[in-house]
């Protein structure tokens, strides 16, 4: 067959699974995008030709840097594809590009923000020919899909060599993820924040403690988060690259937003970042680091990152009866910990729930449940009683009980049904830290039960 007649084909089985999964009311699927691989393999070039792409990779923090980016561009008009469903893999990114190509395959909108899994950008950027890469940050995680951390960055930097005209912007308080310009012809530029935050704990349980190049161990001279921070190596003298983008002073954190300031290519300005947390602080520098990058006038995103709100479960607020709910995704040790520590801030009596599954796309393994500090909330006088569940709920529980929380504080609930009544009770604030897969179920429940749509059909 002609290549032209295999993508009017790939495109067309691509549209009718997507319909099909629509009627039948399934989402998170990658058959749309196996059916249009399946009669054009590289069809994603096709159907992405032309385009301005911007790729998002990174261990945390992905998607919510995509919505930040993807919300600037279409409030400045930009007519912009993203891959809202979290389908980061090829398939998911093929059909994302191929349901939105005329039937001939051409691109219908000029711009896209894409999120990418770590092990599949080596497959997608040479395809999509991006603009702009941008890395979040490089942590532990989901080790037994990908092995140990450096085999995530070495796929990363394999990725980034196959496109050497692409732009990249770093996170330079990585110390992992700023060592992927070395040896690269890209034009790299660095973001970062500049001052030290909150507390200085958990430094031990650092994912990168050892320096990239010579393995001695860094000195710091200053922390934000983990690992991230002025890391310096005394050996050999890799150190934290000085940030072009950078958040230069942290004025407020308030359970609603914060309030910093950016300095952006020598100016600088005040921001609101409509979200809280300081890595959602992370991820606004990310956004506005792409997004002038990638060419657009970055008055433009710090205007959109003010009500900027949470997406997807990554950090989600429901109305259940009287009950106020928070949905925060978390994944890794690391993560966790930030969402914790977000808890411990509030300063206000509240209940939580703590979702654990080990399904595929969990990674199996939850052993990084014990490397994560619950012990900040489970001694916490404001955190009035815990709920697990998910299919390793007991282990959840028997975290918790380790982490010395009063075992008439926890209950174990079997059905997202009961969940559900036990949040809707609830007398005080609920704040639901589920992790991948617990949090999509967990997401249709409450969808269902608050009459949000579900997501994948938004
Ligand atoms: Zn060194």
């Amino acid at each position: 067959m002609a290549g032209n007649i295999r993508t009017v084909l790939g495109v067309a089985a691509c549209k009718a699974a997507r319909w099909g999964l629509r009627v039948m009311k399934r989402g998170g699927t990658t058959l749309p995008g196996r059916a249009a691989m399946a009669f054009d393999k590289n069809i994603l070039e096709t159907v992405s030709r032309g385009m301005e792409v911007i790729v998002v990779t990174g261990t945390n923090g992905k998607t919510t840097t995509c919505r930040m980016l993807e919300h600037a561009m279409t409030a400045s008009g930009r007519d912009t594809l993203a891959n809202k469903s979290g389908a980061n893999l090829l398939p998911g990114v093929t059909a994302e590009f191929a349901a939105n190509a005329t039937a001939g395959g051409r691109p219908v909108k000029k711009y896209a923000v894409i999120e990418c899994d770590e092990g599949a950008l080596k497959q997608v950027v040479p395809l999509v020919h991006p603009k702009v890469i941008v890395v979040t940050n490089l942590f532990r995680d989901q080790l037994d899909r990908y092995g140990e951390v450096m085999h995530t960055l070495e796929q990363i930097r394999t990725g980034i060599r196959l496109v050497p005209e692409s732009i990249l912007c770093l996170n330079a308080d990585c110390s992992l993820t700023s060592s992927l310009a070395q040896d690269v012809p890209n034009q790299v530029i660095y973001y970062g924040i500049d001052v030290p935050v909150g507390e200085q704990k958990n430094v031990e349980i650092s994912d990168a403690r050892y320096c990239v190049n010579c393995g001695t161990e860094y000195q710091y001279t200053f922390h934000t988060y983990a690992h991230l921070g002025g890391f310096v190596c005394p050996k050999c003298g890799y150190h934290r690259a000085d940030p072009s983008v950078a958040v230069t002073s942290i004025d407020s954190m308030t359970a609603r937003d914060s309030r910093v300031h950016m300095k952006i290519n020598g100016i600088s300005s005040a921001v609101t970042v409509g979200i809280p947390a300081v890595y959602n602080i992370y991820n606004a520098v990310a956004a506005v680091c792409a997004y002038t990058a990638a060419g657009f006038p970055p008055e433009e995103m710090i205007r959109s990152l003010a009500d900027v709100h949470s997406s997807f479960g990554r950090m989600e607020n429901f109305r259940l009866g009287q009950t106020n709910v928070q949905m925060i995704l978390v994944k890794n040790p690391a993560g966790c910990n930030q969402a914790l520590a977000y808890l411990k801030s509030l300063g206000e009596p509240y209940n939580a729930v703590f979702c654990l599954n080990d399904r595929t796309a969990d990674g199996h393994d939850i052993s990084w449940i014990w490397d994560a500090d619950f012990e900040q909330v489970c001694k916490d006088p404001q955190l009035h009683h815990i709920y697990v569940w998910g299919d390793r709920a007991e282990d959840m529980q028997l975290r918790l009980k380790y982490a010395d929380a009063p075992e008439d504080r926890i209950t174990c609930v079997r059905t997202s049904e009961e969940l559900l009544q036990k949040m809707q009770e609830s007398q005080l604030p609920v704040f639901v830290l589920p992790n991948y897969t617990s949090m999509l179920e967990l997401r249709r429940v409450l969808g269902g039960a608050t009459g949000k749509q579900e997501f994948w059909k938004g």
